[in-house]
């Protein structure tokens, strides 16, 4: 088991950071071998809410990355070789202590991320349960005897890991989207060099001290942030480092699969979205204005699974708006620590501007505000949540994704122009539709090119099925019995003169 060193109170400036249960998970240095490491740069964590800086964090950049990929890298061969039940029992571990701890996790994640208290205990306990999963995975990675083709012969397939795993994640769910990835890779024997968002890397360092308790040996978990170009050109790369394993912009993830290609790695790519919500006219419109508000405004709109474009049958339209504002004006906005607040702030003023220009631009080309459309009082970074109706697909909101409060609900008459709309996009991760119709259900389902579906349910992802998309929202699955595959090799091997 690792050490793991006094947090350095000078470096930390948010007073609810200061009164942790455990204080050992708040550090602010890069983790590296099984230590954490200072580097001679540093830069300013801010809490989304306050603007204020919460805490200096240990800057990395391509000399730390290299340091991490080369422990990863001694790590492999006795992580490979430590018994599957060995890594399980570790697994399960983690899951335990981030549950034991599932409040101190949570007070780091909205102070620097901005959701809901309650939102980021969710978090919390959603990530542990992937945790949770692959220990039991982790012991189920089968091979298969083929029947052989020449006499006195066996043909053995094994799967084995992959080798050293690059991590990069983003900021909307910093434990989440990393506890899916590192969970299946250690399962499968894989050490981890870890990219957390720049925006969010205290939750990463209270998730790697975790690991650390739960004995994760040396060198299989490393954190490094700081400069995304050069720890994201060291990992591109080195040749030791065997898989990418990406969450993050459509954007970036063209550039890593780009960069994946000089030393041919195995990469996996969960991207942005641009989700769909149909409402036919046979449904049931509370379940659907219910199932429209968690999708839509659950992390402030800030997931790749919300709905983007909302597309309503024309016969149900006027009631279905006067259903789904009077819940969106019961939302309250506010810091993630204040009682009862469900909405937080956007995470930069780049995020904030996008939500401020696809309303502008849905207003010039006359859709009408239902609700909220300006920033809010609050000031800040907290925009009101939104609601617009009237929208076509003209508007920016509809082939860009918002990422923020913003619904815009588009009109339709038949079910082909409903289909029509939703599948015009680069983009298919996941999409929504409400009816009561056995048929039609199973028609549209077949349909939508995405790579997740929601029947009369808003919220999909959990760690028992399979979550990614098609076309441009990425390549592999995260979760479920498939996403072990993404971290291991098959290997197949002939025996003769049996
Ligand atoms: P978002 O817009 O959601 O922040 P990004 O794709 O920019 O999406 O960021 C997701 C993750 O990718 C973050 O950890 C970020 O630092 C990282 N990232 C951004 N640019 C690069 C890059 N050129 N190389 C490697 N990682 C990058």
């Amino acid at each position: 088991m690792l050490s793991v060193c006094m947090l350095n109170k000078n470096h930390v400036r948010e007073s609810k950071l200061m009164k942790l249960n455990n204080p050992d998970l708040l550090q602010t240095k890069a983790f590296i071998n099984g230590f954490w490491v200072e580097t001679s740069a540093s830069y300013a964590v801010l809490n989304p809410a306050s603007l204020v800086e919460v805490a200096q964090v240990s800057k990395c950049g391509a000399k730390e990355c290299n340091a991490a990929i080369n422990a990863a890298h001694t790590a492999l061969t006795p992580l490979k070789k430590m018994l599957a039940k060995e890594r399980s029992a570790i697994l399960r571990k983690i899951a335990t202590l981030m549950l034991e701890h599932k409040d101190d996790l949570a007070t780091i994640l909205t102070t620097e991320q901005g959701k809901n208290y309650t939102e980021a205990q969710g978090e919390i306990i959603y990530s542990a349960g992937f945790f949770e999963w692959f220990a039991e995975e982790a012991k189920r990675i089968y091979g298969d005897i083929i029947p052989a083709t020449k006499p006195n012969t066996k043909i053995m397939v094994t799967k084995e890991a992959v080798g050293v795993v690059g991590a990069i994640t983003p900021w909307n769910f910093p434990l989440a989207m990393f506890a899916r990835k590192f969970a299946a890779a250690f399962a499968a024997g894989c050490p981890v060099v870890w990219k957390p968002s720049e925006e969010t890397p205290l939750s990463a360092n209270a998730l790697a001290s975790i690991c650390v308790l739960a004995g994760v040996p040396q060198g299989c978990l490393n954190v490094v942030s700081g400069d995304a170009v050069q720890i994201g050109g060291a990992l591109m790369q080195s040749n030791k480092v065997r898989k990418i394993t990406f969450t993050g912009s459509t954007r970036t993830g063209k550039l890593l699969m780009r960069q994946a290609a000089d030393t041919v790695k195995k990469v996996s790519l969960e991207l942005g979205g641009n989700a769909p919500f149909i409402v036919f006219a046979d449904a049931d419109l509370d379940a659907a204005a219910e199932g429209a508000l968690q999708s839509k405004f659950r992390n402030t709109g800030q997931t790749c699974v919300c709905v983007n474009r909302f597309f309503i049958h024309d016969a149900v339209y006027d009631e279905f708006i006067a259903k789904f504002v009077a819940k969106i004006a019961a939302l309250k906005v506010g810091d993630g620590f204040m009682p009862g607040a469900t909405q937080g702030p956007l995470i930069n003023q780049m995020a904030f501007d996008k939500v401020a220009a696809h309303v502008a631009d849905a207003k010039l080309k006359g859709a009408t505000i239902v609700h909220g459309g300006k920033p809010h009082a609050l000031g800040g970074l907290f925009y009101e949540p939104t609601l617009i109706s009237n929208a076509n697909s003209s508007m920016l909101f509809n082939t860009e994704e918002t990422f923020g409060p913003l619904a815009a609900c588009i009109r339709f008459k038949t079910t082909e122009e409903a289909l029509e709309l939703a599948d015009n996009s680069e983009t298919g991760l996941a999409a929504y539709f409400y009816t009561k119709d056995l048929a039609l259900a199973f028609q549209v389902a077949e349909q939508l090119e995405v790579g997740m579906i929601g029947i009369n349910d808003g919220i999909i992802s959990n760690e028992v099925a399979p979550f990614g998309g098609v076309k441009e929202s990425g390549i592999g699955r995260e979760g479920s019995k498939y996403g072990i595959d993404e971290y291991l090799n098959i290997k197949y091997t002939l025996i003769a003169g049996l």
